[in-house]
């Protein structure tokens, strides 16, 4: 079986799925690793440091003839759809929901494809492969830094001679996985931080962080399935983005994660509610993508200055700016997730297992729902 690895299609995406570091244990699978041309530059990653653990640096048609398994960050993009083959077995967070025909194209070609973003992420076994938490990790933290570099304040208290600078007030919305990365980084850097969620046991872990939990007036607690939020009606959602609008205006700096599965972000800032904020403040949307994001005005990688000298930073694929670390992480998610595909060197579409039932969507030449997360 030969493993390949595709550079990414999406512009701005510095990412590698698989980095030299796994490449032995995946070749202890009984894999051979092709790497695409220049997959890893953009994580500092030469075709050489492929070479030197035994994979082999190939062109694209080389790469979409040859493998057997073919591996991704994000999805590929519709022209490399159309040049795979039927059989292959394409893995990543091929992100189904977000684009209605991805998955049928796929079928067509006849490839077996294995969406990440569907692992059942309570299965205990299914943890080291689960890329969105490690994925959502590196956001967040990156988040509270690119907020930090954009305040023109001090995050920590500081008693200097020159005076006594106040600790930013720092306020995170959404506190799954990227939000308490960001509330941690936030405490380190020196902030004073509160969090909020509308998932009551999110309470209890802003608490644990040291940070305290926004109390908002009048506003639903919004338990969903399987640990998720659920979407809010539009009255809840108003209560909501009122609530919010009477407080932001207490904090310096708001880094907002809230996302519900399968759902576009809900807007929980609006441009009143940036208004209210001091001048100098800064927001940084980890939400933003095409389709908005939960501040309103936000644009993907983009930075904007709101009149009122409020700075508005759309930063939707964080883990991009984080290269490195982050494809080391997602490489060995990938590796995980292969190691339980791939059976005596041959990958296996067992649909009884429960990680392949969750997050296979197309087989054999017909599209799934998957079960998992999304
Ligand atoms: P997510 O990225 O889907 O959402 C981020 C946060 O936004 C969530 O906490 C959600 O409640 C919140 N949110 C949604 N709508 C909101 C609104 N209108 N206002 C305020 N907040 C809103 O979530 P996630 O980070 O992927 O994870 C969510 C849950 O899954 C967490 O409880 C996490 O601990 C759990 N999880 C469990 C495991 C595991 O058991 N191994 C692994 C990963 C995640």
């Amino acid at each position: 079986t030969s493993i390949g690895v595709m550079k990414e299609s999406e512009p701005g995406e510095h990412r590698v799925a698989v980095v030299p570091a796994v490449v032995p244990r995946l070749r202890e699978l009984g894999c051979d690793v092709l790497v695409e041309n220049d997959a890893g530059t953009g994580a500092f990653l030469p075709d050489s440091a492929y070479t030197e653990v035994g994979a082999a640096p190939v062109g694209e048609a080389e790469l979409l003839e040859r493998a057997d398994v073919l591996v991704c960050v994000r999805p590929p993009d519709a022209g490399r759809v159309e040049r795979m083959r039927q059989g292959q077995v394409l893995v990543g967070l091929l992100e189904a929901s977000a684009d209605p025909g991805r998955v049928p194209a796929l079928t067509r070609r006849g490839v077996d494809a294995v969406s990440l973003d569907l692992l059942p992420r309570t299965l205990s076994r299914a943890q080291s492969m689960d890329a969105l938490t490690s994925q959502a990790s590196i956001a967040g933290y990156k988040a509270a830094l690119v907020a930090a570099d954009a305040y023109g304040r001090y995050f920590p208290m500081l008693m200097t001679a020159a005076g006594t600078a106040k600790p930013a007030q720092v306020l995170v919305l959404g506190v799954g996985v990227a939000g308490l990365s960001a509330i941690g980084t936030a405490k380190r850097l020196g902030a004073q931080v509160t969090g909020y969620d509308i998932r009551p046991e999110t309470r209890d872990e802003v608490h644990s962080m040291g940070a305290r939990f926004l109390d908002l007036a009048g506003v639903t607690v919004a338990d969903g399935e399987g640990g998720y939020a659920r979407a809010l009606s539009d009255a809840e959602r108003e209560a909501q983005q009122e609530a919010l609008q009477q407080r932001i205006g207490e904090f310096d700096v708001v880094i907002t994660t809230a996302l519900v599965p399968g759902r576009k972000p809900p807007l929980l800032v609006t441009q009143d509610a940036l208004k209210g904020m001091r001048p100098g403040s800064v927001v940084v949307d980890i939400a933003a993508g095409p389709h908005g994001g939960n501040v309103e005005g936000s644009q993907p990688e983009r930075s904007v200055l709101i009149a009122d000298g409020v700075r508005l930073i759309g930063a939707g694929n964080l883990p991009s700016a984080m290269a490195p670390g982050a494809s080391a992480a997602y490489a060995r998610n990938i590796t995980a997730l292969l190691a339980h595909l791939i059976r005596d060197g041959v990958p296996r579409i067992d649909l009884t297992d429960e990680i392949l039932a969750a997050t296979v969507v197309s087989h054999a030449g017909q599209a799934r729902q998957g079960g998992g997360a999304r």
